[in-house]
């Protein structure tokens, strides 16, 4: 069995200490180095000319793309016939999106992560579920990272409620009609942050009304940039959760399309955590060395899941912190970090420069 078979067979994603995970993550991603380098020409040519090592001795020797780099080429290790699916970034229009070339293979190995990773804080059962947005289904040929989303979130509830209508407004008598059938049971909510604040906290405020959802749990993600132009923490949207919907199990994640499966869940103690099959490392936003603990910079995400396009090491355009490793008092394993925001796009430097500068 393949290494990342054994760790996802496990029943949970938060148990290898530093030592041990840094062996066996180095193994595996310069194991996946060598293999796009060979099966990719593309990123074999990225790493021929830019003299970026195969054979990294260290986690930090790794070498990584930048993200914005799948927005402007095709990355694909395997025959064109192996594609199973190609998922694309959310983006306004006009701008560029990523594009991310999936075989069937990687497909089930995240399917699996996101698995292993939710059910350690769901549990094992499924909850009936109400999804914070409208029923994109209807529109099938919208198959965005939101909608990759949703559905990869499905699978852990049952009795599924879009909440909105394809205005973005509540559904007030279907949401009725599904709290009095599932009256006093935990229900799973999920959504996009922004969503969640905008179309349901908000208006639930602006109406006066409170719900009581108490023994519930909500897991949202997709970023804090919009929600930082309204001056919202995540203190406030708990806060605002509590007091409108008496909910107390909340769970931001952190994740992007160029690495689906790989989510750092937010623990109780509100730090996002590693699993055991990826890893984060943080670097100077100019000079990209990397920076110890507790200092913040530019995102890198590994990743032992991608195995049809080379996107096992990548630098986001995220800027973070990591506070720890192993001993986050919530009892997980893996380092523990935040995210504070996106780097301001005139810092953000060309492609070019960010592969030449290792
Ligand atoms: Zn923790």
């Amino acid at each position: 069995m393949l290494e990342i078979e054994s760790i996802l067979s496990h029943s949970g994603p938060y148990h290898l200490a530093q030592k041990g995970k840094q062996i066996m993550l180095l193994d595996e991603l310069n194991a996946l180095t060598q293999f796009h380098a060979e099966n990719s020409e593309a990123y074999g040519n990225i790493l021929n000319k830019t003299n970026l090592k195969f054979q990294a001795q260290t986690l930090e020797e790794v070498p990584y793309l930048p993200v914005q780099l799948f927005k402007m080429v095709d990355l694909f290790s395997l025959p064109d016939s192996e594609r199973f699916k190609t998922l694309n970034s959310s983006g306004t229009t006009g701008q560029q999106v990523s594009r991310i070339h999936i075989d069937r293979y990687t497909a089930s190995l995240q399917t699996k992560a996101l698995n292993v990773i939710v059910r350690s804080f769901l549990g094992k059962n499924r909850l009936p579920m109400i999804i914070v947005d409208f029923d994109f289904l209807k529109n099938r040929h919208q198959f965005s990272a939101r909608s990759a989303g949703t559905i990869g979130f499905s699978q852990f509830g049952h009795h599924h409620l879009y909440l909105l209508d394809e205005y973005m407004n509540i559904r007030w008598d279907e949401l009725e009609r599904f709290l009095e059938e599932f009256k006093n049971q935990p229900i799973f909510l999920f959504g996009f942050t922004f969503i969640v604040w905008q179309n349901f906290l908000e208006e639930l405020r602006k109406q006066n009304t409170s719900l009581d959802l108490s023994g519930s749990i909500l897991i949202h993600g997709g970023g804090w940039k919009k929600l930082h132009e309204h001056t919202v923490t995540d203190q406030v949207f708990k806060n605002v959760l509590k007091e409108r919907l008496r909910i107390d199990q909340v769970y931001n994640y952190y994740g992007m399309v160029e690495q689906v499966g790989s989510i750092y869940m937010q623990c109780e103690c509100g730090y996002l955590h590693t699993p055991d099959f990826a890893d984060v490392l943080i670097r100077h936003p100019h000079h990209l060395k990397p920076l110890p603990y507790g200092e913040s910079g530019l995102i890198q995400v590994l990743s032992m899941l991608p195995r049809s396009y080379p996107g096992h090491s990548l630098l986001t355009e995220d800027i973070g912190v990591i506070l720890g490793e192993d001993d986050c008092p919530c009892g997980r394993k893996g380092k523990y970090f935040s995210v504070a925001g996106r780097l301001p796009k005139a810092e953000i430097r060309g492609c070019s420069d960010t592969m030449t500068s290792t």
